[in-house]
């Protein structure tokens, strides 16, 4: 079933190589053309801002959700569908992932690994049925899919619980096996 909106976590900089960025504007043309609302972080920096932009140019929703502390540093973005602001971090994320019935990860740091795990792993222990993916560009996520192998082969990481995480390079196909992905029901 195709998701009314999906949550994209992705980085507050834009990265080293344009590509980042060309991928984040055809993700959110992607969502919008396919009438996927986006939820995100709220920013106007980095591979946000360029999605949100991108998804709000091609008549997309765009609802963002936001830390008031963030607002104030004035980072938040003023042209969005809908911006909530949220007290804390926890809130953020726990809305962020209410609003959104899958959630993909773009290239970013520390603040993108740990929204992506944190919903992979409420995934896994069966607290949500909602799709996991990786847009996996210019082979960004190769070290980290590489660490799932790793923890799979050393027993830390169940077979099964490492297929639920999607990964493709191509926008619309990772968009497509999201909408067609049937999450197993398998004991932690
Ligand atoms: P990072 O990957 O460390 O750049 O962090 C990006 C992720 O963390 C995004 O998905 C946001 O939800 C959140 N985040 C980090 N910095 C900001 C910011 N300045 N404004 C809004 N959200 C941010």
């Amino acid at each position: 079933m195709t998701p009314a909106r999906i949550c994209v976590f992705c980085g507050s900089s834009t990265g080293a190589r344009s590509a980042y960025a060309d991928a984040a504007r055809a993700l959110g043309e992607l969502l919008a053309e396919r009438r996927i609302g986006v939820v995100y972080g709220g920013g106007r920096l980095g591979l946000m801002g360029v999605i949100a932009d991108a998804a709000l140019a091609c008549g997309g929703e765009v609802i963002g959700v936001i830390p008031q502390a963030m607002v104030e540093q004035e980072r938040a973005h003023t042209g969005l569908t809908d911006l909530r602001v949220v007290v804390s971090m926890h809130d953020r994320k726990a809305l962020m992932s209410d609003l959104a019935a899958a959630f993909i990860a773009m290239p970013g740091g520390f603040g993108t690994f740990e929204e992506f795990c944190e919903v992979l792993t409420c995934t896994q222990l069966g607290l949500q049925r909602k799709p996991c993916g990786i847009l996996n560009v210019c082979g960004y996520f190769d070290p980290l899919l590489r660490l799932f192998d790793h923890a799979v082969e050393e027993r830390f990481l169940r077979p099964e619980h490492r297929r639920l995480v999607l990964s493709d390079e191509d926008p619309a196909v990772l968009v497509d096996r999201l909408s067609q992905f049937e999450i197993p029901v398998v004991d932690k």
